[in-house]
């Protein structure tokens, strides 16, 4: 069994995907071409942005959505220590200060009761991430960034798909960052990425920020970076959003199935709050005496993972910059969370499968 099933995704694609590469291959805008363009129109319209702006990973549309903003050295950003470096990282990058605040403890998204307390003088913005496919409380997020004059970022490397009181995730913030990583809910076949804004001078911003600061050929306005996404990758997206939906609407059927299986089994299921359509990024549980419980599974042929296993205020790089009250829950989470096989391909025969073996293993 796959953890992430690209296989089977690439077999049901098969013939549009390589059709488009071909395309690619044929028309030889590598760089730039017209399929970069198609994929933002359509990423735009469908997330209800203004802009889209592809770029060349999750984690490029992060930095170049903080220099955006214009981050500057000594300047905080208010986000969890609860989710995958690039996070944290893009912000230290630009010699920024992460200033990280505990979860909830049923979603692992950042505790938005949190945030206002940890707001001074030197805090620039906020960075929720949509962890595991669902979108954290932005409402309170945005009204407090308005009080404020901070800048939101959704890291919205595990959500695009997701929604928020009925809007899409990368498009309920001053910027959304997406990754299309191959396991991430909508995926290429290398590194991709993209940025959202309803903000037309941000996107220009990030647009010359993409190609060294340019604002026409050899203009180099600001300083920016080598950031672009390749058409190809761009035509590998597309290809995918032709059953996009339909991935969608399996991988919410997997989600609640998953839920009712494991329904009075000891095994605790992430929550879901309301008003959060979640894309199940990852399909992640709690459980306790996690390594004794992922070294049975793999015997029975059944892979997982842990996202994540320490929290960022606790990794060697980003310990100076620690936490006032340690971060609990994070602390706690990252000893308890296990994400089980997901991705639209999954079969219930199975998931079945997956639960059996779970189940098993806790009572043996
Ligand atoms: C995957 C991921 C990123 C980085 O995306 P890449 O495309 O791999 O650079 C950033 N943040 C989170 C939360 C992620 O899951």
């Amino acid at each position: 069994m796959e953890f992430v099933d690209l296989k089977a995704q690439y077999r049901s694609l098969k013939a549009g995907i390589d059709e488009r590469i071909h395309r690619v291959l044929d028309h030889g805008q590598y760089i730039m071409g017209p399929e970069v363009r198609e994929l933002e129109e359509k990423l735009a319209a469908y997330t209800g942005a203004r802009h889209c702006i592809t770029v060349a990973s999750g984690t490029e549309a992060l930095l170049i959505a903080l220099m955006a903003i214009d981050l500057e050295p000594g300047d905080e950003v208010i986000t969890t220590p609860f989710t995958f470096a690039a996070t944290a990282e893009m912000i230290v990058l630009l010699g920024g200060v992460p200033v990280f605040v505990d979860i909830e403890p049923d979603t692992c998204n950042i505790d938005a009761s949190l945030i206002e307390a940890k707001v001074t003088s030197r805090t620039r913005a906020v960075m929720p991430v949509s962890l595991y496919g669902q979108c954290a409380d932005m409402d309170v997020i945005n009204a407090i960034a308005a009080r404020h004059g901070l800048a939101v970022i959704e890291d919205a490397a595990q959500s695009f798909g997701a929604a928020y009181k009925g809007r899409k995730s990368c498009n309920l913030s001053t910027i959304g960052c997406t990754s299309f990583f191959p396991s991430k809910p909508l995926g290429c076949y290398g590194d991709g990425g993209a940025m959202f804004t309803n903000d037309d001078a941000l996107a220009q911003a990030c647009r010359e920020i993409r190609v060294h600061g340019q604002s026409a050929r050899y203009t180099h306005t600001r300083v920016g970076v080598g950031g672009r996404m390749d058409t190809l990758q761009c035509a590998v997206v597309l290809a995918k959003l032709d059953r996009f939906e339909w991935e969608l609407q399996r991988r919410s059927e997997l989600g609640a199935r998953y839920g009712m299986l494991l329904a009075g089994t000891g095994v605790e299921p992430l929550a879901v709050r309301t008003g959060r359509e979640c894309v199940w990024g990852q399909y992640t549980v709690f459980v306790d005496d996690r390594a004794a419980l992922q070294a049975s599974l793999i015997e029975q042929g059944i892979p997982t993972a842990v996202h994540y296993p320490r929290p960022l205020h606790l990794q060697p790089a980003y310990a100076q910059f620690g936490s006032d009250d340690g971060c609990p829950l994070s602390v706690r989470a990252s000893q308890r969370v296990m994400s089980l096989p997901m991705s639209a391909d999954l079969r219930d025969a199975e998931q079945d499968r997956v639960v059996k073996a779970l189940v098993d293993s806790i009572r043996p």
